[in-house]
């Protein structure tokens, strides 16, 4: 079935529960076009007077063919974005409970600081000396980071999680490298339940990968690291809590043994949203660990960017941070030569000194919750979580049998053996509820996993309302009834889509489509 801009509807299917209209609308979610489709050259939105004749210095270079951009009236503009704002799901549209990714409510006085005009509209290259604020920012963040977590010194400037394990480990490898030990000490261990990230980041800059098991209760164990442990061996990753959503209790230990072998413990800070006022990372013996603002302290995740990811740095790797940093309100180190203390830092991570926006937001988050506030929302962080893990643990079942769990809850599909119904067709059928599905398959070690992060955000009713929802689907699994799940989501403005195509055939390019012929019957 083809819409009247000749690209198939989402409705084509006619199953009982939708059929296709003449537009490809369905009610009041309205099909966009591209802008390349739906444009026309000799339109414009605004009036522009021919230019005086001049003669172009490109050399020659200069486009001889007109640019080819679509063209549109301001109306139509304007309906465009605001038709594909309202195709986006996002935390402020409805419960989001991505595991690990922690899609916690954006606070709007964060927005209104990080607009104010003395923050927002500043630039990097402006003269210290005009942005004593902004580095005051910077420093009190860096305060506050370093005192949540027990450790004395941060690197501000990484831009996301992953680029916070860059750096992190970049600092351990220049440590390494200062001690002479840069030819033998080339491992870096990794649990079987680490995000991607984590052997990404250590194979990115030279380390070998090698993976420690889980045991049966999910976490990771003292003696299986010890074993590992050798000379050869640099650091290890570990994300505490884990991504099963568990505290690795034995982390103390862990952290021992790895220091006594030499090498360094790398933490993966992602879910320190659990943690927050409970527990110092510092006192558990991490030496790096990257702080996400956009999970933990509520900066917004937009869409691969713009993220802030500080890494916390033991005393022993401080020296190693990389330029720029900022010492005060008044004094920021930018090179070699302004160097002070016998500091080493490993070279430049960003241009400049990380996201400021991101800083800002952050930091207000932080002075508008307090010490309490901050403690209270992992606190109940956690509780929601349970309290979703307690409303399921009967339908649903748990890989690591029923502990309670930290900040996310995880459920394997063990439960939905012999239904026909698989993760993915469970979280399809979650989206016609209008809920964005739980992160799914993750972590590995567990088949089918489901995990699901809930986050202090939402409220008691939320909470019920969700759970009562996946017990509508679970139960319906439970009996069998499969066209539930096989061809959901039945009511999103796409269906299923191709996901492996997708990534395989990537199509990067607009080309004008074929004339659509009038199918003869
Ligand atoms: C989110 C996450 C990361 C990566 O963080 P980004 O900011 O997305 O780069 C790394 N590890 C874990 C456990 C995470 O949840």
């Amino acid at each position: 079935m083809l819409n009247n801009q000749g690209r198939p509807t989402s409705a084509g299917e006619t199953d009982g529960t939708t059929h296709a209209t003449f537009t490809g609308n369905r009610a009041l979610i309205i099909e966009e076009a591209l802008l390349f489709e739906s444009g026309r050259l000799e339109v414009t939105g605004v009036d522009i007077d021919e230019p005086e004749a001049f003669t172009p210095r490109l050399g020659g270079l200069e486009r001889k063919v007109p640019i080819g951009l679509p063209g549109f009236a301001e109306p139509e503009a304007m309906r465009h974005f605001v038709r594909l704002s309202q195709k986006n799901f996002g935390i402020d549209t409805g419960l989001f409970p991505l595991g690990s990714c922690t899609m916690k409510h954006n606070p709007r006085l964060n927005e209104k600081i990080a607009r104010l005009p003395g923050f927002a509209d500043i630039h990097p290259l402006q003269p210290v000396s005009t942005v004593p604020g902004a580095l005051a920012v910077i420093d009190h963040l860096a305060h506050y980071l370093k005192t949540l977590t027990g450790m004395p010194a941060v690197a501000m400037s990484p831009k996301a999680g992953a680029h916070g394990e860059l750096c992190g480990m970049m600092a351990i490898k220049a440590a390494i490298a200062a001690r002479g030990e840069g030819e033998t000490r080339k491992v870096v261990l990794v649990p079987d339940s680490a995000h991607g990230t984590n052997p990404a980041t250590a194979a990115l800059i030279g380390f070998t990968v090698e993976s420690i098991p889980a045991r049966p209760d999910g976490t990771v164990d003292p003696a299986d690291v010890r074993k590992a442990l050798r000379p050869e061996v640099a650091a290890i990753m570990l994300t505490n809590p884990n991504t099963c959503g568990l505290f690795e209790k034995d982390i103390i230990a862990i952290a021992a043994a790895v220091h006594e072998a030499g090498a360094y413990f790398y933490c993966d800070g992602a879910n320190f949203n659990a943690i927050v006022g409970k527990v110092r990372p510092g006192d558990l013996g991490v030496d790096a660990m990257h702080i996400n603002l956009h999970k933990t302290f509520s900066t917004p995740h937009g869409g691969g960017g713009p993220g802030a990811g500080p890494v916390v740095l033991s005393e022993k790797l401080a020296p190693f941070a990389p330029f720029p940093y900022v010492v005060n309100a008044r004094v920021l180190i930018e090179r070699e030569e302004e160097v002070m203390n016998g500091e080493t830092p490993f070279g430049r991570l960003t241009a400049f000194h990380g996201q400021m926006g991101m800083f800002t937001r952050a930091l207000t988050y932080m002075l508008s919750h307090g010490a309490d506030g901050m403690r209270q929302a992992s606190e109940d962080a956690v509780l929601s979580a349970n309290y979703i893990r307690v409303g399921l643990h009967d339908l649903m079942s748990a890989p690591f049998g029923d502990q309670p769990c930290m900040h996310e809850a995880l459920f394997d599909d063990s439960w939905l053996k012999d239904t026909g119904v698989t993760t993915l067709d469970f979280a399809k059928a979650m989206i016609d509820e209008g809920y964005h599905p739980m992160t799914m398959y993750f972590p590995l070690v567990v088949h089918g996993a489901m995990l699901i992060e809930p986050t202090e955000s939402e409220s008691k009713a939320s909470l019920d309302l969700f759970i009562a929802t996946l017990r509508d689907l679970a139960l319906a699994a439970k009996r069998g009834e499969t066209a539930r799940f096989s061809g959901a989501p039945y009511h999103a403005p796409r269906r299923r889509m191709d996901e492996t195509r997708a990534a395989r055939q990537p199509v990067l390019r607009w080309t004008p489509p074929e004339p659509v012929k009038d199918a003869a019957e």
